[in-house]
């Protein structure tokens, strides 16, 4: 169930003074917004999107609701898990429903393997399967534990340890390489890296290590789609005070002697829309780092060097997304289907060549998001483009459509034939509803060097701004950027969140 959230704006006025502004509402935004609402501080979030959530959003089309982006949540159903629990303290009604399995693998040579949610039964069956690497999977399993810990203590914890030392410099590929050798058991444990937005040579083993054990204590999907989860959390807001504006574009923050002081914004409806300017000494920025710094802020203020500084940052990958309604189908049809399809047995191309695309069916989980006997599918592959160098964006979807559905038609008999819904999505579309740099999927890419001290910090570079969400400090990716949202709601609040 979708949740209806009121949303002032378009035709109604901000108040003209708050305790602090949002720009943005992402997972982050949304998540700081609660956290300082339910602290009694008056709170304006402000929306240029005409829905919330970001990459955690939705849209319908014919009785189809489709996730913008996002369809994996860990731990948030997991009640034990710091950020379950956050969300139960917030009282967040979402639904969760768990996955089982966790995901799926298609091989280039055609084999498929599907994991399970239970931890020991899938390292019982690695071992199974690649008994010549059974004691490297067990010591490999011990490092990722510890890891893991490790990892949440540092980075999410803002804890200091000399255990990780040896650890945080290296990347999947080189902990990979060192404890197997089988190209199938490699790509197998690599085989979901394309939801990190750049190859495993790139990835942080210590950040994939939290997400790899996260999985086993519960990967979800929220009842009623992303929507359902970023509309709760919009709704919650409001009830707690807080005031939303949605189709509220934020052009400037405004500073004045060395301090941030307000916010000033284009709103209200397209033929009317009016500049707006509200006050607040504090000021947390949702939004993609480097807008924040040239757009709403300036060079002249922060200086070339800033800036230069912040573009010579790797950006994650965009994502390309085919969402497709399908009539007269029954789940149990497209199950084979689900997951990665690999077309090479090196998963560093998955950019590029080596991955066809990875299958989403959400109506698994969830059938109200589709109509009944109808279907959702949705497909995604991360890649690897170069943003300014493309000219023609229809024609490069278009080609991926042709792939995908020639691909697709290979897969599921008669796939063609029962679509009654088919729209793509480019690094554009992400770009131009998320105003993320190049359609970037998690900001900075998280790659070692650009992750813990290396990364821009949740205080931004003005006194009274911060800065929550994937461009900042832990990372990307929806724990990531819960945990940003907690450590500015505490740096505000002054208060320890759990
Ligand atoms: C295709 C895809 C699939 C993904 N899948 C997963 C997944 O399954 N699991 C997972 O954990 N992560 C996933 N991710 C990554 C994850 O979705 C993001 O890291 C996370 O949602 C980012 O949240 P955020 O709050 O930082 O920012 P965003 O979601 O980018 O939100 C920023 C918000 O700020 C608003 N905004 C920007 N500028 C302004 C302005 N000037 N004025 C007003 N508003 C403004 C934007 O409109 C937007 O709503 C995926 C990403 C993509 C693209």
């Amino acid at each position: 169930m979708i949740r209806r959230i009121k949303g002032i704006g378009i035709h109604d006025d901000p108040a003209p003074e708050y305790d602090a502004v949002i720009i943005g509402a992402g997972i982050g935004g949304l998540i700081s917004a609660n956290l300082l609402a339910q602290a009694g501080v008056k709170t304006l979030l402000i929306e240029q999107h005409y829905v919330v959530g970001g990459y955690c959003s939705a849209f319908s089309r014919k009785g189809f609701h489709f996730d913008a982006a996002s369809h994996f949540y860990p731990l948030l159903g997991n009640r034990e898990s710091m950020t379950g629990k956050l969300l139960e303290k917030l009282g967040i009604p979402t639904e969760w429903v768990k996955m089982d399995p966790v995901d799926h693998f298609h091989f280039p040579d055609g084999t498929r393997y599907s994991v399970p949610a239970d931890f020991d039964r899938y390292l019982n069956e690695l071992k199974e399967m690649f008994p010549k690497e059974s004691a490297n999977l067990d010591a490999f399993f011990t490092e990722v534990r510890t890891l893991y810990l490790l990892g949440l203590l540092v980075y999410f914890r803002g804890k200091t340890t000399d255990r990780l030392d040896a650890y945080k410099d290296q990347t999947l590929r080189e902990a990979l390489d060192r404890y197997f050798s089988s190209r199938k058991l490699k790509l197998l444990l690599t085989a979901d890296c394309p939801h990190w937005g750049s190859p495993p040579k790139r990835i942080s083993y210590v950040f994939d290590s939290m997400l790899r054990l996260s999985y086993f204590l519960g990967n979800y999907y929220p009842k009623g789609g992303s929507q359902a989860f970023s509309n709760d959390l919009a709704a919650r807001f409001e009830e707690a005070g807080g005031d939303l504006l949605l189709r509220a574009d934020v052009s400037r923050i405004v500073i004045e002697k060395d301090a941030v002081t307000g916010v000033e914004m284009e709103l209200g409806p397209v033929n009317k829309r009016r500049r707006v300017v509200v006050r607040s000494p504090v000021v947390i920025s949702n939004a993609d780092i480097i807008q924040t710094a040239s757009r709403l802020i300036g060079e002249e203020y922060l200086g070339s060097d800033y800036i230069e500084r912040l573009k010579s940052f790797r950006t994650s990958y965009p994502c390309y997304l085919m969402h497709i309604g399908l009539k007269d189908t029954e789940k149990e049809e497209l199950a084979e289907a689900q997951g990665y399809h690999w077309r090479e047995w090196d998963p560093e191309n998955f950019g590029t060549t080596g991955l066809k695309f990875k299958f989403f069916v959400p109506t698994m989980f969830d059938p109200s998001v589709a109509p009944e006997g109808s279907q959702v599918v949705i497909i995604q592959k991360a890649m690897s483009v170069d943003y300014d160098a493309v000219d023609d964006w229809d024609e490069h979807k278009a080609e991926l459509d042709r792939m995908v559905l020639r691909n697709l038609n290979k897969l599921i008999p008669r796939f063609s034939e029962r679509v009654v819904v088919q729209m793509s999505a480019s690094a554009k579309t992400s770009q131009r509803y998320t105003l993320n740099q190049c359609g970037s999927m998690l900001g900075w890419e998280m790659s070692p060097d650009q992750l813990g001290s290396d990364r821009p910090g949740i205080s931004g570079p003005v006194s009274g701004l911060y800065q929550a969400g994937h461009w900042t400090k832990p990372g990307g990716g929806i724990t990531p950027v819960i945990v940003s949202a907690m450590g500015v709601a505490e740096a505000i609040t002054k208060n320890r969140i759990l």
